[in-house]
This record gives C-alpha cells, sequence and structure tokens, in this order.
C-alpha cells in the first residue's frame, strides 16, 4: 500500500494486486486491533533505532534515511489520522484503532488513482526481457515494467500471508534465508494453569546451561500454552533458532531489589504480622495465584505461618523470587508468530533502492525480506520504510502496463 502511494505521487500509473477480499488484513489485526504503527523516542539516532532490529537492522539505514518514524508520523497525519505517543515511544492512532490507518492508506490509494484488484493470487512472477509477466490465479496475466513485491512472511496466514514471496525469490534466482518464527509465544508446560495472569516490570532471561544469553525487563503475561508478552517475546528468538538445545526461563519478580532488600522486606512483613499465614502475607509483594506456586518451588508448605518460616527456607523463597526457573518446552509454530525472520537474503537488494541486485526493475519490501525487529512498532516501522523507498525508487522510468485476460 505504501510503496503503491509513493509511486503514484510520482505520477506513476500503478497496479496493486492483492490476493484477499480487503487491503491491509494483518495491519488491521496489528497491535490487538489497536496498531503501534512505529515507534518514536526522542533523542534517538537512527543507528541505535537500527539496534532494535535482531534481524539485519543495518540493512534498513537506507529506507529508514528515506521515512524514519518522525516522517511515517508526518505521512499519516497528513492523511488525516491523528496519532498518540505511549509508553517506550509506541505510537498509535489516537482513536486506538487500526482500521483508521487502513482507511486513510485507502483512500490516499484511491485519490491517487492507483488501479486496486482484490481477490488477485499472483501466482507467478516471469521475467521477459525489460519486462515482468505476472500470472493471477484466475489465469489472467499482465504486463508491467517494474515489480515491488511486498507478499509479507508466513506467520498468521489467515490474513493472506503465506510465504508465496519466497517461491516468487527462488525463480527469479534471489536466495531466501531460511525462515524461523520471531516473536513467538513460548511453550512451558508447567505454568499453563496461570494463563491470564499478567506480570509488570519483571526480569526474565533465557539459561542454557546455567549461563544467561538473554535477559529483558518489562511486562510479561502467562498464557493457556506458557508465556507471552512484549519481554518474551523479544526473547523467544533466541529460543526458535536453539532448537535441539534445553533452556530455561528465569523470571526475576524483584529486578529493583537485592537478595538481601526481598529478604529484609520479607522479615519486616513478618515480623508485623507473626501469626499470618505465609499464603497471606505474600499478597502484598505477589499476585496471589503465583503464590502457591512459588512457594511449591520453594517447598514450604502453604498453611505456615510466618514466625515458623525457617531461615533455610526463607532463603529459598528468595531465591525463588530473584529467580524462578522454568524448563522451555520450545516455541509456538510460525504460524503463531508475531513476525517471520529469515526471507529475502539481503545482500541481494539495494538497500538504497530496495531493487534487486539480480532482476533489475525488481524491488522488494516489508517482512518478505531477511529482516525483523523487536515489539513496539518496529516491524510495521520496516515494512512502512522499505515499502515506500521501494516505490519511489520503481517509479523512475515507467511505461504502461498491458492486460491480456
Ligand atoms: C497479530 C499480529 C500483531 C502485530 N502487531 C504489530 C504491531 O502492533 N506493530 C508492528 O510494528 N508490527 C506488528 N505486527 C507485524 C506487522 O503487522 C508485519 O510485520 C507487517 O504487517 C508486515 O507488512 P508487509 O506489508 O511486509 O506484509 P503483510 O502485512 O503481511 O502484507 C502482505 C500482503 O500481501 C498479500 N499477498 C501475499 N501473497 C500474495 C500473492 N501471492 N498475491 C497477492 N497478494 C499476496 C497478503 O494477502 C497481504 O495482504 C503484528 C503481526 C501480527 C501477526
Amino acid at each position: 500500500m505504501v510503496a503503491a502511494i509513493a509511486a503514484a505521487r510520482k505520477d506513476q500509473e500503478v497496479v496493486l494486486l492483492e490476493k484477499g477480499p480487503k487491503l491491509g488484513y494483518k495491519v488491521l489485526i496489528s497491535g490487538n486491533g489497536s496498531c503501534n504503527l512505529t515507534n518514536h523516542q526522542k533523542e534517538i539516532p537512527l543507528r541505535d533505532f537500527i539496534h532494535c532490529f535482531p534481524g539485519n537492522g543495518k540493512f534498513l539505514y537506507g529506507a529508514l534515511s528515506r521515512m524514519d518514524p518522525e516522517a511515517t508520523m508526518r505521512f499519516f497525519e497528513e492523511l488525516g489520522v491523528a496519532l498518540t505517543v505511549e509508553r517506550g515511544g509506541r505510537v498509535f492512532p489516537l482513536s486506538k484503532k487500526s482500521k483508521d490507518l487502513v482507511d486513510a492508506l485507502e483512500r490516499e490509494i484511491r485519490r491517487l488513482g492507483v488501479e486496486v484488484k482484490l481477490n488477485s493470487r499472483v501466482s507467478k512472477i516471469e521475467k521477459e526481457g525489460d519486462s515482468f509477466r505476472i500470472l493471477l490465479s484466475g489465469g489472467a496475466s499482465l504486463e508491467f515494467d517494474k515489480v515491488v513485491i511486498a507478499t509479507g512472511g508466513k506467520s498468521f496466514p489467515g490474513t493472506g500471508s503465506t510465504g508465496d514471496g519466497y517461491s516468487f525469490a527462488k525463480s527469479l534466482e534471489h536466495t531466501v534465508v531460511p525462515t524461523f518464527p520471531a516473536l513467538v509465544p513460548l511453550k512451558i508446560p508447567s505454568v499453563v494453569s496461570l494463563a491470564g495472569l499478567s506480570l509488570r516490570n519483571v526480569k526474565a532471561a533465557i539459561l542454557e546451561k546455567g549461563k544467561v544469553l538473554a535477559e529483558e525487563q518489562g511486562e510479561m503475561l502467562f498464557t493457556h500454552t506458557g508465556v507471552s508478552g512484549p519481554i518474551v517475546l523479544t526473547l523467544s528468538r533466541l529460543v526458535s533458532q536453539k532448537k535441539e538445545v534445553s533452556l530455561f526461563l528465569r523470571i526475576d519478580f524483584k529486578p529493583a531489589l537485592s537478595r538481601e532488600q526481598v529478604d529484609a522486606g520479607l522479615l519486616r512483613d513478618w515480623n508485623k504480622n507473626p501469626r499470618q499465614l505465609l499464603s497471606n502475607a505474600l499478597r502484598e509483594r505477589l499476585p496471589f495465584n503465583l503464590i502457591p506456586f512459588v512457594l511449591a518451588v520453594a517447598s514450604i508448605p502453604a498453611e505456615r505461618v510466618t514466625a515458623e518460616v525457617k531461615k533455610e527456607e526463607r532463603k529459598k523463597l528468595v531465591e525463588t523470587l530473584k529467580g524462578w526457573l522454568l524448563p522451555i518446552d520450545g516455541v509456538l509454530p510460525i504460524e503463531t508468530a508475531i513476525v517471520t525472520a529469515g526471507g529475502v537474503e539481503v545482500k541481494e537488494i539495494d538497500p538504497k533502492s530496495m531493487e534487486s541486485k539480480k532482476v533489475p526493475g525488481l524491488y522488494w519490501a516489508g517482512e518478505v525480506i531477511d529482516i525483523d525487529g523487536v515489539t513496539g512498532g518496529y516491524n510495521l516501522q520496516a515494512a512502512w520504510s522499505t515499502g515506500f523507498l521501494a516505490g519511489e525508487s520503481a517509479a523512475k522510468d515507467h511505461s504502461p502496463c498491458k492486460f491480456n485476460d
């Protein structure tokens, strides 16, 4: 959509082919329907912004220089979408409705006279001399002098992103880096009964043989299959890559306090109420549902009163609060991932134009490329920026398209 707008604004004749019955289905469901469209934090230089893309951030330097988060916000505001910046620089439509964003893109697409062909699944793309032949699954064949492929990844296939772009890439002699789920929930069967519980300001770490591989601090969530939420999703990329290795998730419920401070806090509470049941006393410090789990890990009977908790038991409780270890049983399938890592090899795409280095006149944009970012609006920003750059670059040297139904 953004590539079509950028090309049409340069007075090009543009045809937008979408296999589904409507445009922007994945954008519609993004951010739980509220669409975290970018991330804007003042004083963050581009070189730091690209660190939020564990998948080939450097490649995005050119696209983000052409359309950075500020330019993206201006782009949407000029299309009539009021925006709001929330905690952590997350940008949303003020209405919190992703539909407003998609409607605005669609209005602009129509205003510019882009021909939108819905229910038009591209089945093949062939290079023929200086032009491209596009075959639709209904049998129609179209000819263009420039093509932008923005078919997305292969997660949430119900949205239309089923990985078709990877077969186009292979048939056009591009390398496809093997895909894997990034930003995906972790499977931890031992905690499924905690489904629905969310935790704020905890620290989670991934451990292999006791060694911390990565850690994140912020919000997480227990689900009916294990754990999810922003910090877990960010850590999941690593788990996805380490398929055959036995890994643990370690949760620190009190990251701002040292072990000594947690211990002193417990003692303070318990001295005030020495005859209180331990399970009740802990309510001050932990969500209710979590207490039986923590006490079981620390091997302390829940019916014990605080004055009777032994020193060794208290020590074990502190250890658990500072580092609850959970065995990870892998990640959920790619179909449930927020984003697909892997894709079209970035070395084969010119980062200054998004043009293929293998096939002149062919451009790549969005998640189909081997790029992926953390949560917080980064993946959509990558899609807008690469789309805009690809559309603008493709707009140079135009000749009209022909239809042969
Ligand atoms: C549940 C969920 C929530 C998300 N929330 C956020 C968020 O809040 N913030 C954020 O930054 N990112 C979010 N993302 C990620 C973000 O939505 C994607 O990274 C982004 O949409 C990728 O854009 P794209 O244009 O490359 O691909 P897509 O948005 O996937 O679009 C590709 C389009 O190509 C069409 N297509 C595919 N194959 C063909 C074909 N053969 N012929 C014709 N058309 C075809 C598809 O139907 C689809 O409409 C979320 C993802 C999911 C799944």
